[in-house]
């Protein structure tokens, strides 16, 4: 029961941070190391009421550690499977080689382009994201702001 939604992004853009503010405690590793999170972490939250089947996953990049590649390619599974994807990037940091492609990987699924870390100075190219995305929220997950505009982007996606 719930959307199959899918936490999504590359490293360190706060996806695990996000999955602990959405699920209310502390179900994923966070660390400013890139590559934390290997496993897919899950959880079902209500959000505006809708039930979510939550999957935080590893930061989408090439990486030469072999644990972290499985995880990577367990990750972009799950994008491809999903019913709905929070699209997380960076606000503070210009988009990179890694944010394109994984833009490029969604191809038709649902998805919400979520842009973290709106409590720090913004350097991430808006219009570039506007362009890809019909729904875009911007958020601070370490703040816990932003939350009902996600709400409301998630309602209206659905
Ligand atoms: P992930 O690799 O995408 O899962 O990222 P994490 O959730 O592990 O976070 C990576 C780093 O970014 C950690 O040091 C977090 O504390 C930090 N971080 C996450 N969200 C925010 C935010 O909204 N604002 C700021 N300033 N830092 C954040
Ligand atoms: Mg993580």
């Amino acid at each position: 029961e719930g959307v199959d939604t899918v936490i999504a992004g590359r490293p360190n853009v706060g996806k695990s941070t996000l999955m602990n503010l959405l699920a209310g405690c502390e179900k994923s590793i966070v660390t400013s190391y890139a590559g934390t999170t290997r496993d897919v972490v899950e959880d079902t939250v209500l959000l505006g009421g809708i039930p979510l089947r939550l999957a935080d996953t590893a930061g989408l990049r090439d990486t030469s550690d072999p644990v972290e590649q499985l995880g990577v390619l367990r990750s972009r599974s799950r994008v491809e499977a999903a019913q709905l994807v929070l699209a997380v990037f960076d606000s503070s940091e210009p988009l990179r080689e890694e944010d394109q492609q994984f833009i490029e990987m969604l191809g038709d699924t649902p998805a919400i382009a979520v842009i973290n870390k709106n409590d720090l100075q913004s350097r991430i190219d808006n219009s570039y994201i506007q362009s890809k995305f019909k729904q875009i929220v911007y958020i601070s997950a370490l703040q816990g702001s932003g939350l009902k505009e996600l709400q409301n982007a998630v309602q209206q996606v659905l």
